[in-house]
């Protein structure tokens, strides 16, 4: 009896400790997960996940465009099918597009060939919407356990990851002031941003991105894509 409990234990630590790890920014099991680059150049990459949606999307270029920023763009697959046009606006702004899987499932319980095949369908439909420039890997909701990371080990693809999340915290995602705030005060050199502005759930987020591309303008930064800050590793 005593030892089933044991072995009970064992098991449900397990499992916890395996969830925790495939919802980790810095760790892979295998290949690389990058969170935010060292760096001496005061650069930080803006990334937005999901869509491309065409309700909110000319807001969000909009305003990019005033602050003169550009970001990556880390798009679903079956959603890019749906608005290649959207794409090429994306793209025409000078911004860099990324895979964000072709229907945003966990990658964590799938068979090696989904999981291939959510990824390169998806930078497929990216290329055949036009697309010809570097196409980043974000794994959605950030999870990855074992078959995704050997995947991107294989393909020498990193997971992009972030260190400034603030929707993550359910107390600042409604409310553009603290949004903002947190970005400010979280954001250093090498630094990865992730927003989710694409959606109606956004409308804070979209509220607050004119501060935060000002704030962070004026303490001196300035904004790369994920690519270019891949490139501005420190050697
Ligand atoms: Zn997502």
């Amino acid at each position: 009896m005593r030892r089933l409990a044991v072995i009970i234990t064992v098991l449900i630590l397990s499992a916890w400790g395996a969830l925790q790890l495939s919802r980790s920014t810095t760790f892979m099991i295998a290949g690389e997960a990058i969170a935010r680059v060292e760096t001496n150049a005061p650069v930080i990459a803006l990334t937005f996940d999901d869509g491309p949606s065409p309700r909110f999307l000319g807001d969000v270029l909009t305003t990019l465009n005033e602050h003169g920023t550009v970001a990556t763009f880390f798009l679903v697959g079956q959603d890019v099918v749906a608005h290649p046009e959207l794409v090429t606006q994306i793209a025409d702004g000078g911004h860099e597009l990324g895979n964000h899987s072709y229907s945003h499932p966990r990658l964590v319980l799938m068979s090696p060939s989904r999981v291939a095949a959510e990824i390169e369908t998806t930078d497929q439909s990216l290329r055949n919407a036009g697309y010809t420039g570097a196409i980043p890997f974000r794994p959605p909701y950030g999870k990855k356990l074992v078959i995704l990371p050997f995947y991107l080990a294989r393909n020498e693809r990193p997971a992009i990851m972030w260190d400034v999340a603030p929707e993550d915290d359910p107390a600042l995602a409604g409310d553009a002031d603290a949004i903002t705030d947190f970005v400010l005060k979280e954001a250093r050199s090498g630094s990865i941003i992730l927003l989710h502005p694409m959606y109606d759930s956004g409308a804070a987020t979209r509220a607050a991105l004119p501060a935060i591309l000002s704030g962070l303008t004026a303490r001196g930064f300035e904004f790369v894509t994920v690519s270019e800050l891949l490139d501005l590793r420190a050697p």
